[in-house]
């Protein structure tokens, strides 16, 4: 088989870049083992959020002091299998350092905001040209809710941040948010609501409309794993599958959590580990008991999202190897979440779903040239903002396939950055 350029992975990143090299006249081949955002991609079963907001690492200052807490805490949000551990710890250390300081939140908010600003927009006009515009809400807005304003301030120096950076953020005192959530728990009487934010309807569904409005415009899918990469004189001649070469001039390392090994093929050793997250789903129409605005619960760290399928509950961080049996005790807690944060929902019969966040330590993703073989781009490593960064990191990897200039400034990005 041969194609101007092979996008290794049907995930949101994989999809959308394939839609925007398809769009420049490109021939394109996807390749994955999956269906297009299906169940084993994270995009699958994400929250949903397109969070033009969400620009601040994961850590912050002074929370390493919380995560021996976290960790003893059944009910809490990360947890690292023993096991795991010592292989894990060097990557943990620097996934805490990069939110430990004022000034190194400040500097990564900045270089995400650029690549997260206007990303509802980006992702309205990819759905329409998609055929499939109902699948986002570009103008939902998305609420931050706290059991009191002390909750609220104890969060203080992220709202300064966004805040900062330009981004409307809106307090929400205990009546007002009563009447636009009249069935949240009453425990909670704080919000912020963020008017930029909108959110997609069903993400799994979203992934496989844009790789088949790929096909529409020639894209080719092959059921196949990418093991490697042949190359003479340092430049890309194919793409090795489990089903054989793809002969290319080009190819996009989108393989999400799984993007390691390939790009250290291409030249480049990348600190990248899965931040294995859960969700539960439960199915109905909009007549479920849940959020109007979808809300992120602060003090549980879980995200509730009104989708066209249901009502989910999203979150966890579990450090384990991206291989490790589900540990499905922790789509419970999603449930006790749920249930406890819309107590009129019945959360009996629910959906679960273990995914893999592709995560890098400092919490920007790698897009970027590799080092080792011209032609091979890398966008990978997107972890909590795959979904709302992935219409604008298609693109610039589009761009780096093309000679374009990038339409912002990629060095935070680069693989070489560590
Ligand atoms: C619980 C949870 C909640 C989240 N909530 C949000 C949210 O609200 N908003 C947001 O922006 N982000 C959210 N995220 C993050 C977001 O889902 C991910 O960052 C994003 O889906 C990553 O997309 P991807 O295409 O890189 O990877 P994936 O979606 O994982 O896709 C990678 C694809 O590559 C394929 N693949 C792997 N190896 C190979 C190979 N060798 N050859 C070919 N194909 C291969 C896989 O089969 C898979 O289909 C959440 C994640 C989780 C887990």
């Amino acid at each position: 088989m041969k194609a101007d350029v092979t996008v290794i992975g049907a995930g949101i990143i994989g999809a959308q870049t394939a839609v925007q090299l398809a769009e420049r006249g490109l021939s394109v081949v996807i390749v994955d083992p999956g269906p297009p955002g299906g169940e084993q991609a994270a995009s699958f079963g994400n929250a949903a959020w397109l969070s033009s907001h969400s620009v601040t690492p994961p850590s912050s200052p002074g929370v390493w002091k919380q995560v021996p807490k976290w960790l003893r805490d059944p009910l809490g949000p990360l947890s690292v299998r023993p096991g795991y551990l010592p292989k894990v710890l060097p990557w943990l250390l620097r996934y805490l350092a990069a939110g430990s300081t004022e000034a190194k939140l400040r500097q990564v908010a900045g270089e995400l905001r650029t690549l997260l600003k206007d990303a509802p927009r980006l992702h309205e006009e990819v759905a329409s040209r998609a055929g499939v515009p109902e699948l986002i809400d570009v103008c939902s807005g998305l609420m931050h809710v706290y059991r009191d304003r002390a909750g609220y301030e104890a969060d203080g120096l992220g709202w300064r941040i966004r805040r900062d950076l330009g981004i409307t953020c809106d307090e929400v005192e205990a009546e007002e948010l009563a009447q636009r959530q009249p069935e949240l728990a009453k425990e909670y009487r704080f919000g912020v609501n963020v008017p930029e934010a909108g959110q997609c309807l069903n993400p799994g569904a979203y992934c496989a409309a844009l790789v088949s409005y790929a096909q529409t415009m020639g894209a080719r899918r092959i059921a196949a794993r990418a093991t490697g990469f042949r190359s003479e004189g340092g430049k890309l001649l194919a793409v090795e599958t489990t089903q054989g070469e793809i002969a290319c001039d080009a190819a996009v390392i989108a393989s999400g959590a799984r993007s390691a090994a390939l790009a250290k093929q291409a030249g480049d050793r990348v600190p990248l580990e899965s931040e294995r997250g859960y969700h539960v789903t439960v199915e109905g129409g909009a007549n479920l008991p849940g959020p109007t605005t979808s809300v992120m619960v602060s003090d549980r760290k879980v995200v509730i999202t009104r989708l066209a399928t249901g009502i989910r509950c999203a979150g966890q961080v579990e450090i384990a190897s991206p291989d490790a049996e589900p540990d499905w005790r922790r789509a419970e807690i999603m449930r006790t979440h749920l249930g406890a944060v819309f107590p009129e929902l019945d959360v009996s019969e629910a959906r679960v779903w273990l995914g893999l966040r592709p995560s890098m330590p400092d919490g920007k993703p790698v897009i970027s040239r590799a080092r080792g073989i011209k032609g091979v781009v890398h966008c990978f490593g997107h972890g909590h903002v795959g979904l709302v960064s992935s219409a604008r990191s298609g693109k610039l990897a589009a761009q780096l396939v093309t000679d374009e200039p990038p339409e912002i400034d990629l060095t935070p990005f680069a693989a070489t950055r560590f």
